[in-house]
């Protein structure tokens, strides 16, 4: 298989370029895929007015950047993101992404955090696989696991989300496209749009692969307010999405109640758990240890300090001196525990 390789540029900076993988130009040997290029760069353009075209080649698959995937279990498949905060060395590339190869078609379990970083994990599915791409899940609103759903949505797959996932993104939209670039480069970030689901859901939805299916459910506020997890029946692997950090400290962006609340009453137990962040643990109850403790740390910390009269620049430092114990367990500990004794605060301050 060829694919199809365009150098788009920023309009408005002409020095700033990057290798673009366009999905559509992909399938075929060398003569296939150039008998396209000139057609497709046209018209994935037309469609990022904020770009323009510098050439285009066809490269070998094999040549092709891909993400490096581990396979769990029979055709079931997960990237490991870095276990940190965005940065330019980690390029936006820190979720866990999941694959999973049934019968008929491939799903994806979160795109990944990029367009470069959706192109790296289309090329890597192509090495495993020509089944077409089928539904594409985004475990939540968060772009550092769905900013790459563009490049599955060109090479034919069904973005599939929370229904409260839309509007969630509406109203960071404009932040997110000018914040994350600034964290990661332009480079990673040059072509990415935060596209909308062509399908949402509001209940628990089963997808069939053909030889297995996916069961979507979604819960009530938690991590965030659009979040889901994704079983899959053949493996019986739970890919929780951010519901489960691990290494990488958990960032509240939803409800601290209702994130403790799930974690008390979780889903069944699975063969394998694969969390948003962090390595992939043999059960839930594994998975979710270390986060129980610290959510339920920063819950008693917030709670303390509400007792005790304080307003919320008191109880910021508090709460980070009260769970400076858990500090060695997580990453990017200081700046995200700041951040969320400020949203536990102002959650907690009308219990
Ligand atoms: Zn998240």
């Amino acid at each position: 298989m060829h694919l199809l390789i365009l150098t788009a540029c920023l309009a408005a900076s002409p020095g700033d370029c990057a290798p673009r993988l366009l999905p559509q130009g992909a399938g075929g040997d060398a003569a296939a895929c150039q008998a396209r290029g000139d057609s497709v760069s046209a018209d994935w353009l037309a469609g990022h007015p904020d770009l323009t075209g510098k050439g285009w080649t066809c490269v070998p698959l094999d040549q092709a950047p891909a993400l490096e995937l581990t396979e769990l279990a029979p055709g079931v498949h997960v990237h490991r993101g870095a276990d940190g905060p965005l940065s330019r060395e980690n390029r936006g590339r820190i979720a866990n992404l999941g694959v999973v190869i049934g019968d008929q078609r491939v799903a994806v379990i979160d795109p990944g955090g990029s367009r470069e970083e959706g192109e790296a994990l289309f090329a890597a599915i192509r090495r495993l696989t020509d089944l077409p791409i089928g539904p594409v899940i985004l475990t939540h609103m968060h772009p550092d696991h769905i900013a790459g759903a563009e490049v599955m949505a060109e090479a034919g797959g069904e973005i599939i989300a929370d229904a409260r996932l839309p509007d969630a993104i509406a109203a960071r939209r404009e932040t997110w496209l000018e914040s994350i670039p600034a964290q990661i480069g332009a480079q990673p970030w040059l072509g990415t749009a935060l596209v909308a689901p062509a399908r949402v859901i509001a209940a628990e939805t089963t997808l069939d692969l053909g030889g297995t299916t996916l069961t979507l459910t979604p819960v009530a506020t938690a991590h965030t307010d659009s979040d889901l997890t994704v079983r899959d029946a053949r493996s019986d692997t739970l890919f929780t999405g951010d519901l489960v950090f691990r290494r990488l400290t958990p960032v509240l962006d939803g409800s601290l109640k209702g994130w403790l609340a799930w974690l008390a009453a979780p889903p069944p137990e699975a063969a394998r758990v694969v969390p948003g962040h962090g390595p992939v643990a043999a059960t839930l109850a594994e998975a979710a240890a270390d986060e129980t403790a610290y959510l339920g740390a920063l819950r008693d910390a917030v709670r303390a300090a509400l007792d005790a009269g304080q307003g919320l620049s008191a109880a910021v430092p508090a709460v980070a001196a009260a769970l400076a114990p858990l500090a060695p367990a997580w990453a990017d500990f200081d700046a995200t525990t700041a951040r969320n004794a400020a949203a536990a605060f102002a959650e907690m301050e009308w219990d």
